[in-house]
């Protein structure tokens, strides 16, 4: 019986069953697994929660990281794992020069499951650290990404000074608007963006005009997320992407299906065995 619910779980995750209402398959490029959850939701149960929610694959990064690599298990083609830099919380303010994190991340890639490196925090001071140095060179030479939560100033400043690697940029910079989302697109051709928490893409349901317009111009370069950056999260993973939705269906079609799964899919090719 429990096998059976297991593998019901994988299947609706890989997106060969139908979401029960007619909505746009998800693939949600921000997703965390990491080790406050573990006690709360079994792989299995996270797995449920989101093919329930209509997230077909998801990006996931966990500290530590063996969070990412318990799900990746369980499904492999749904899970696209990005190797988060953080052994610990304790990493996330001094990874960017840390030479301890640059030997972590070399061993554990090791294992050759990774699509991207991140989600990191970064500040525009640090943008040049060592460790960072190496990360942005090591994502370029085996064809990863970066994925940074940082300010448009430090994503300007990451994109400027490693032009060959490739970038999502976390929650569209949290709080930078619209336009100037547009003009670092237009600008720099290796940076992706991913909209996790920004509800001011559409207040009250109702589709922002700008956000609109920037959508509508780029895209190929944008991809929905949650971001269960604490474990309460969970909860609403559901409820979040009944609202992302609602603004998805506001767009032209092909632009809607493009940022709700197409761009991750084309982005991140499932494995093939
Ligand atoms: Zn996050």
């Amino acid at each position: 019986m429990r096998r059976t619910l297991q593998l019901t779980l994988v299947v609706l995750l890989l997106g060969t069953a139908a979401p029960a209402a007619a909505q746009f398959p998800i693939f949600d490029a921000h997703i965390h697994y990491s080790r406050p959850d573990w006690d709360v939701y079994t792989p299995e149960r996270i797995l449920s929660i989101l093919a329930g929610a209509g997230v077909h694959r998801a990006i996931v990064s966990s500290t530590p990281d063996d969070g990412t690599v318990k799900l990746y298990e369980k499904a492999p083609k749904g899970i696209v794992p990005f190797l988060r830099p953080y052994r610990t919380r304790d990493d996330m303010g001094s990874w960017h020069s840390d030479p301890g994190v640059q030997a972590y991340v070399e061993e554990r890639l090791k294992r050759g499951i990774y699509r991207g490196i991140g989600e990191f925090h970064l500040s525009a001071a640090n943008v040049a650290g060592p460790t960072v140095k190496r990360l942005a060179e090591l994502s370029a030479e085996r064809n990863l990404f970066l994925q940074a939560h940082v300010d448009d100033v430090a994503i300007e400043k990451l994109l400027t000074l490693y032009p060959m690697t490739r970038f999502i940029w976390a929650h569209a910079g949290m709080s930078s608007p619209a336009s100037t989302v547009g003009q670092l697109l237009e600008r720099f051709p290796k940076l992706w963006v991913e909209l996790a928490l920004r509800t001011d893409v559409a207040y009250n349901g109702t589709l922002d005009p700008e956000w609109r317009a920037v959508f509508v111009k780029f895209p190929d370069r944008f991809m929905v997320g949650t971001d269960t950056w604490v474990t309460s999260r969970w909860e609403i993973v559901r409820d979040y992407h009944r609202d992302v939705q609602i603004w998805l269906v506001q767009l032209p079609r092909e632009v809607a299906e493009a940022i709700a799964w197409k761009n991750g899919e084309r982005l991140f090719p499932p494995p093939q065995n």
